[in-house]
């Protein structure tokens, strides 16, 4: 087989996902490293693999998937973009994924391991709750793309959209406990904690992504879980703020009234003669920043 060994890497594993927040410098110096077989690196690739694992023990598939590969090739394979911690729908299918009914620990036992549609004994995985399970998809399975744009300063682009949701001290500085904290509370404790993210810490991972003049590096799971919850995980603030108490979690009731104000505006425009573009009428409902502020992927 005549494949370059960096197109396999970026096609076929999961190096992509691993290195997608890093700038283009770090991620090719890590692609470098594991092509060349050199154990020093920028990051201990052991550790950003490993980190990738976290939370995957076992193979995920979509039977619907599997039905038309079988169809197809008359054999099922295991998806990339579906063995990533934070994936758990199929995007094509929509459909939550099924887990393998064994978790392979060895190089020999993932070789061994029967394919998808063998996996009589598959088990339904845990859920995230549901408004977080398509952006999640998405959000991690833009970063597979090749059309994937690397760059610095993710801290700068989440400390925009922290603030523009209303997570502002009276300083001016974000409010990284109280945001750190409705993310716990958006996704919960059943969901984060077995992906290795500690909920309810004061100073807590999340809050540090969005502090100024941080330089750790974070997983790309936890880039993938801010990221959609700063994207979708409170629309309700966009029309109830600044409401006190605690966020309500009514996401049909949120897309309800937002579809019926974006009719009204577009049944105006029209009896206007007018044109408006989707943006344009989200803007003017105030969910813009909610529904689209990350749109660096298409
Ligand atoms: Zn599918």
């Amino acid at each position: 087989m005549d494949t370059d060994p960096r197109e396999l890497l970026r096609r076929h594993s999961v190096l992509p996902f691993a290195t997608a927040f890093m700038s283009a410098k770090d991620a090719g110096r890590v692609e470098d490293t594991l092509l060349q077989g050199i154990s020093k690196g920028p990051r201990s690739i052991g550790s950003l693999l490993r980190g990738v694992q976290y939370g995957l023990e076992r193979p995920k598939f979509c039977r619907e998937c599997v039905r038309e590969q079988r169809q197809e090739l008359g054999e099922s394979f295991w998806r990339r973009s579906h063995n990533l911690p934070t994936v758990h729908i199929c995007l094509r299918h929509g459909l939550p994924l099924w887990q393998a009914s064994s978790a392979p620990l060895t190089a020999s036992q993932h070789l061994t391991l029967p394919l998808p549609h063998r996996q009589a004994d598959a088990v339904a995985q845990a859920l995230p709750p549901e408004w977080s399970r398509h952006p999640l998809a998405e959000v991690t399975d833009a970063t597979l793309r090749p059309d994937w744009r690397h760059q610095d300063g993710w801290a700068t682009t989440y400390r925009r959209l922290a603030l523009e949701h209303g997570y502002r001290m009276v300083s001016g500085n974000v409010a990284g406990a109280r945001m750190s904290a409705e993310l716990d509370a958006a996704y919960g404790e059943a969901y984060l904690q077995p992906l290795g993210l500690r909920a309810g810490v004061r100073q807590n991972w999340a809050s540090l992504m969005v502090r100024e003049n941080e330089t750790a590096p974070f997983s790309a799971t936890k880039h993938v879980v801010l990221q959609t919850f700063l994207r979708d995980g409170r629309p309700q603030l966009a029309f109830d703020y600044p409401k006190p108490g605690p966020a309500r979690r009514d996401y049909m009731e949120v897309d309800k009234r937002l579809a019926s104000a974006l009719m009204g505006r577009i049944k105006a425009l029209t009896e206007e003669g007018g044109r408006s573009s989707v943006e344009a009428l989200l803007k003017g409902e105030g969910a813009w920043q909610v529904t689209c502020p990350v749109s660096s992927y298409q």
